[in-house]
Parts: C-alpha cells; structure tokens; sequence
C-alpha cells in the first residue's frame, strides 16, 4: 500500500459547512482524490490538553463548539465510528516518542474535525480518532507529534491537522467575502507557501520570529499548531493544494505532505 499524504486544512468559521465558497469546494473534492483510508487521525485547533490524548470512544459524539449560530448547525450529525486500534496504536507511537499520552474515553468530534470531515467524506463510513494539542511547548512539540506519527500513514491512516492559515479574528470583516487579503495576510501566506514547498524546516519552526507578521497572522497558535504535527510526520515534499480568502482575512490555504 502506498503512503497517504498527510494534510493540513484551515476550517474557517463553523459555517463553511452550509456556505457555498472555494474552500468548501476544495475540501469537498479532496477526499475523491485519495486512496480510501482505513482510518483518520484528526488533529483539530480546538482541543488542547496538558499531555497528548486521544480520543476512545466506539462512536464519538457531536460537539457544538460554538455559540449563535443557526438552528441547522446544530443538528447537522457526523457519525462516523471510532476505532479502538486507531487510539492504541497512536498511543503506543507517543510513548515510544517519549511522550505520556492517554485516552479520553468521552470526548468526541469538535468543528475542527467534523467540519472538513464531512466535506471530504460525507458518507460517516471511514473510523475517525482525534489528537489533541498543547498549547504551551509550542512547534517543535508538535513537529515531534508528527514525525512520531509518521508510522500510521503506511498503515492506511490518513492524517488530517486542521486549523488556519491566519486567524486573527478581531480582523475580521464579514461583509468583505472572498477578495484579495490585507498585505499582512497575502504576506504571511506566501511566506509559508515558499518555505514549506522549499522544505525550510527550521524556518518554519521559528516562524514566529521569521515570518512576516506571524503574531498579527495569530496572535495566539492553536490554530497554526496542527500544521507543525503534519509538517513532522513528512518523509519528502510538501505543497499548498489550495488557497482562497474568507471574511476579508482568513486565509483558507491548504497543504499537503507527502
Ligand atoms: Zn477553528
């Protein structure tokens, strides 16, 4: 079995599930381009812990994670299972990485997993586990995450980090759609599109001092942290598969490492 790529997704606002827009596109084409997985481990922005966890439930539940939205979102179900060999085998890779990783038996599936899921393989039917993120260590914590996981994409398991490209949520402007980002965004973007597809990984893990307005891009790192989990568990080239701009500036770009 050849290896399957590992992507990093940005998930943009809740909504993208019920707003026709190139992002949405994007991602519901990708899942048609891939060998079918025998499973998916998600790494979402939206759930951090202290140590590595993953999740163990048979069947995960749906968590609506956000607030003041429509009625439909909350109704909308993802029901895809769990695997009980997907969350050991994951944590038997972290320790043998020397990390201390459990399993949270109750915690299920947040937007940042169920909303690209759902685009990329509507039918629920693939076995999907979550991966959880520490805040504080950092990129190269979870470059190691990745590089860790690497294993798992011989194996069939698809690798799913999702996050955003930039997320500055003050900067926001709803009513400015999809047109060309500040040059604050439009610079950061392609300073990471150059340095990904150059392999640059010590520039990558120090972008914080590197690239062009990296706190202003995110002025906290959750959502740029699951990049480093798919960017580590790389064994040769990456490239950006997609790009496109929501809400004036919320880059939506999209990797993908093979
Ligand atoms: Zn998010």
């Amino acid at each position: 079995m050849n290896d399957l790529p590992a992507f990093f997704i940005s998930h943009g606002a809740p909504t993208l599930i019920i707003t026709p827009g190139a992002a949405r596109d994007f991602l519901g084409g990708l899942g048609r381009t891939l060998a079918r997985p025998a499973a998916i481990l998600a790494v979402s922005a939206h759930w951090e812990t202290p140590a590595p966890a993953v999740t163990g439930a048979a069947q995960p539940e749906m968590i609506y994670d956000f607030n003041g939205f429509p009625r439909e979102m909350y109704e909308i179900r993802y029901p895809a299972p769990g695997s009980a060999w997907l969350a050991e085998h994951t944590g038997e890779l972290l320790s043998a990485a020397g990390f201390e990783p459990s399993t949270d038996p109750a915690r299920g599936l947040d937007h940042g997993a169920w909303v690209p899921l759902k685009l990329m393989y509507p039918g629920a039917d693939i076995p999907v586990v979550q991966l959880s993120l520490q805040t504080r260590p950092g990129p190269q914590h979870h470059f190691r995450l990745g590089a860790a996981l690497r294993p798992l994409r011989s194996e069939g398991v698809l690798l799913l980090a999702s996050g955003g490209t930039s997320h500055n949520l003050r900067e926001l402007q709803f009513d400015a759609g999809s047109g060309a980002p500040p040059p604050w965004v439009s610079e950061f973007r392609e300073w990471l599109a150059q340095r990904t597809e150059a392999g640059d990984v010590d520039e990558l893990l120090d972008y914080r001092n590197r690239a062009p307005h990296a706190a202003r891009n995110h002025p906290t790192e959750e959502h740029f942290l699951p990049f480093f989990v798919a960017l580590g568990s790389r064994s040769a080239s990456a490239k950006r598969i997609h790009s496109s701009t929501t809400f004036g500036a919320l880059a939506m770009d999209a990797y993908q490492f093979e």
